[in-house]
């Protein structure tokens, strides 16, 4: 065996070299058709993975929420990752039923439970609306102005469109700021339920101690359902909705893969900033992120201590602090990367090469000479407004109940316009879901958490300088006279406040500013003296970002005639194909990893202590060698997490990782420490992405969990 890895890490030596290298590429649908994908070794055809109006492997993907899953059966299963359904699992957990810790196995449709909040979207249509989008601006408007004239005209957009497809999603996705817009139209489904979650132990294996890195060996899965009204159409969860039958589904290969296999995925990409300039790198890698590194890692201490009081309260903090958690490492490893690749230098020599492109020519000078230096001014004012931008937005961020004391105010406010003036989060379009999502926040709100958090917030904002404390924190909690609140101050608000209360919240949703203001609640209250605060910023932003729309659509206008190009949009949550191999990589000096691990790695990390406690029955399996038909021949064991060079980010969770012929073979969730940096670059050498193998996510489901129903709906 260990010949046959020698020969192969030969091998990759040896492909780098004959031209199999990887590329970096997102890939848009509009892409698709200008690629030779036979060439870079796909047994399909561009149509085969989206073809409107016919089925394609894209009837098969979803967005599901802010990750990615994708049919696997024809009555409507899908798999994504734990990590994507842990909000659900969570909510449907308590002390008695712990799911999290337990895992969930419906054994019927009956016993199928809601995955609260979840929706799912496929996308049915593209169309390009830049001209439409664009011609709402004017020269004598002000850039704010701007923002809000292309904010308004996308809802107008989508609002008419919706009316025109009814039951359909629609969305106005910007590709390249300023530039390009794309009207996406979805099919839309509002019912997910829970079908199949593996206990925390496996699909979480290795926690955040092994998150972002490589060798992993997390069953990362669960499989969920999407259910429609008895007609077909989107309903919100109901008893007699049915299971939805998409037109596409998956082929499941349980044979996988090996290395070197070509492989890629569709999936929804969140975010990366490529195209963005070293003025804004530089304001990542030595403002923003050191600062919330610095908060989120307080917050998770304060939510882990509340969290050993009892198993509900931990509960209730549980996804919270795995978001944290999860962000906090990321930004680590960004942080990491861009000092040791030096971007921020490497931006800044080639923006000096296009400055000098640009300075040669007399009639780019005119047109772009002043672009860079606009833009670079803007980071910098970012800069200095960030903390107290930042310490505002926390509040109403993180201390639950002064964030639904801005919903219910911000609801009363708004409802009150005409539709297509509101804040997109109250028009009616996404009211019920709002409305909902503050309903689950308030379920998971703990008093002491909100109090402590409170407190850490006012203790940031007194330790700025005199001239810059924040005026309207100031009002409230005396921050001149750099005493803090007492105790007694915010006890009495929270203890007089009726946010904790969910009848309360609900009616309070539906009420006039005049009602809101008479409520008298006091944490309503503070966010009322704060909202002069907020609105102020909102202008100031709306302001800068119109002007870096105008900016950044003339700086990517001289970058591509300077580099003799178009460049591929960066992510931005949309439809994407991105095409690679199951490739190991260097991350140290002298070090090599191969890319996929197998069940003896989850047995020899295994220390019975949280995140390492594989259940037994796993263990047991292991050394019964019990590992059926799923078992690699080439590694005699079950294979367990697949190493491979896409390019992905965010967002990507839960997306299918497939053969040549389009066939399931793994499970994305992750990417190595190194890789958090393709956020703002990729490369060849360190961007490697982390999945699941499917051999493993169906040796659990029928060897440890025992649900053969679910092997045998996949048609295996
Ligand atoms: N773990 C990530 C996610 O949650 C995936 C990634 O960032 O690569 O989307």
């Amino acid at each position: 065996m260990k010949w046959i890895r020698f020969i192969l890490i030969a091998l990759v030596f040896i492909s780098g070299r004959t031209g199999l290298l990887a590329e970096e590429g997102m890939y848009p649908l509009t892409e698709l058709d200008k690629l030779d994908l036979r060439k870079m070794g796909f047994e399909l055809e561009a149509a085969d993975i989206f073809s409107e109006g016919q089925t394609s492997l894209s009837d098969a993907v979803v967005k599901l929420g802010g990750c990615t899953g994708a049919f696997i059966s024809a009555e409507g299963l899908i798999l994504t990752n734990h990590h994507c359904s842990y909000g659900a699992v969570q909510k449907a957990s308590n002390e008695e039923n712990d799911y999290l810790k337990n895992g969930f196995i419906a054994q019927s449709a009956e016993e199928e439970v809601e995955a609260k909040g979840f929706t799912v979207r496929i996308v049915d249509s593209y169309k390009d609306v830049s001209q439409e989008v664009l011609s709402a601006l004017h020269d004598t408007m002000s850039f704010q102005q701007k923002k809000q004239a292309i904010q308004k005209k996308e809802k107008e957009i989508i609002k008419r469109t919706e009316e025109e497809n009814p039951g359909k999603r629609a969305e106005v996705s910007e590709m390249f700021r300023g530039e390009k817009y794309m009207l996406f139209i979805y099919t839309y489904i509002k019912d997910v339920r829970l079908v199949y979650v593996p206990p925390v132990a496996l699909g979480e294996f290795g926690g955040d101690v092994d998150n972002w890195e490589w060798p992993r060996h997390t069953a990362d899965f669960s499989l969920l359902r999407a259910y429609v009204a008895p007609d077909g159409s989107p309903a919100d969860y109901a008893q007699d909705n049915v299971p939805f039958t998409p037109k596409k589904f998956l082929k499941v290969n349980p044979d996988g893969v090996e290395e070197e296999d070509f492989v890629f995925i569709l999936g929804y990409p969140g975010r990366t900033y490529r195209h963005y300039t070293a003025s804004y790198l530089d304001y990542e890698q030595n403002y923003r992120m050191p600062f919330i590194v610095d908060w989120d890692q307080k917050q998770i201490s304060v939510m882990q201590e509340m969290s050993q009081m009892n198993r509900d309260v931990a509960l209730k903090h549980s996804a919270r602090i795995k978001g944290l958690a999860n962000t906090e490492k990321n930004y680590r490893g960004k942080l990491t990367g861009l000092h040791r690749l030096n971007l921020v230098e490497k931006k800044r020599a080639q923006e000096k090469e296009i400055g000098k492109f640009i300075d040669n020519d007399d009639q780019l000078q005119k047109q772009y000479g002043q672009v860079l230096d606009d833009i670079n001014k803007i980071y910098n004012e970012i800069k200095c407004a960030m903390e107290q931008e930042l310490i505002l937005s926390y509040l109403t961020r993180n201390i639950v109940l002064l964030n639904v004391a801005k919903s219910v105010v911000t609801s009363a406010e708004e409802r009150q316009k005409e539709d297509l003036e509101r804040q997109s989060a109250y028009m009616d379009r996404n009211f019920e879901q709002t409305k909902k999502s503050a309903l689950r926040s308030v379920g998971d709100y703990y008093e002491p958490t909100d109090k402590i958090l409170l407190k850490e917030l006012i203790s940031k904002a007194n330790q700025r300088p005199a001239d810059l404390k924040i005026e309207a924190l100031d009002k409230i909690f005396r921050l001149k006279t750099n005493e803090s609140p007492s105790e007694k101050y915010i006890d009495e608000a929270f203890s007089g406040t009726q946010l904790a209360d969910k009848d309360f919240v609900e009616k309070a949703f539906n009420i006039t500013p005049e009602e809101i203001a008479e409520l008298n609640d006091p944490l309503i209250n503070w966010y009322i003296k704060l909202k002069p605060e907020y609105e102020k910023i909102k202008k100031i932003n709306e302001e800068r970002n119109g002007a870096l729309d105008a900016l950044y659509a003339k700086w990517n206008e001289v970058k591509k005639l300077y580099l003799k190009k178009d460049f591929i949009p960066d992510a931005n949550g949309t439809f994407r194909m991105t095409y690679g191999h199951i490739r190991g990589y260097s991350p140290r000096d002298a070090v090599y990893c191969l890319p996929i691990t197998t069940l003896q790695g989850v047995v020899e990390k295994t220390t019975g202590q949280e995140p390492f406690n594989t259940p037994q029955n796993v263990i047991d399996l292991f050394y019964k060698k019990d590992f059926g038909r799923f078992k690699s021949a080439n590694l005699d064991c079950i294979p367990v997490c697949l190493l491979y060079d896409m390019d992905t980010t965010g967002g990507n969770s839960g997306s299918p990782v497939l053969n040549a012929r389009g066939e399931l073979i793994g499970l994305n969730f992750d990417r190595t420490f190194e890789a958090t940096i393709n956020d703002y670059a990729w490369s060849e050498t360190y961007s490697r992405s982390i999945g699941v193998d499917i051999r493993y996510i169906l040796w659990i489901i029928e060897k440890v969990g025992g649900a053969d129903h679910l092997i045998k709906e996949m048609e295996i």
